[in-house]
C-alpha cells in the first residue's frame, strides 16, 4: 500500500492513480511512503476467499443443484448464510485494523524522513 506524506501539514493520504504527487492544502510535493500489509491484511484476503468459495458452493448447490456442492443440503441454511455474512463482516473488521495500522506506520517513517533531512 502507497501514501503521499506530506512534510508540511504532517498529513497521510493514501496514494491514487489520479492524484500527482502534491499535497491537496498546501499543493507542495509530497513524499511518496511504502507500507505492507499487516497479518490482518492477510487474514482479510483468506478470509474474503473462504466467503466467496462459500458463495460459490451455494450458488452451485440452490441454483444449479451441482453434484460437488450436495453436502451444502447437510448444512443449515441460515446458519450457512450466517456464517458467510460473519466472514465477510470479521474481514471488514479486520481490514480496518489493518488500514489503521498501515497509516500510523506511514505516518511514523514520514516524519521519520522528515527529521532526518
Ligand atoms: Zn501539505
Amino acid at each position: 500500500m502507497r501514501y503521499w506524506y506530506c512534510p508540511r501539514d504532517d498529513r497521510i493520504r493514501p496514494m491514487k492513480r489520479s492524484a500527482d504527487g502534491r499535497c491537496d492544502i498546501c499543493l507542495q510535493d509530497c513524499v511518496q511512503i511504502r507500507v505492507k500489509h499487516s497479518i490482518h491484511g492477510y487474514i482479510m484476503y483468506a478470509l474474503d476467499i473462504v466467503a466467496a468459495i462459500m458463495i460459490v458452493l451455494y450458488l452451485a448447490h440452490y441454483q444449479f443443484d451441482a453434484d460437488f456442492a450436495s453436502f451444502v443440503r447437510a448444512v443449515n441454511e441460515v446458519a450457512y448464510i450466517g456464517a458467510m455474512f460473519a466472514l465477510i463482516f470479521v474481514s471488514f473488521i479486520f481490514s480496518g485494523l489493518d488500514m489503521v495500522r498501515m497509516q500510523a506506520e506511514a505516518l511514523r517513517i514520514g516524519r521519520e524522513g522528515r527529521d532526518g533531512t
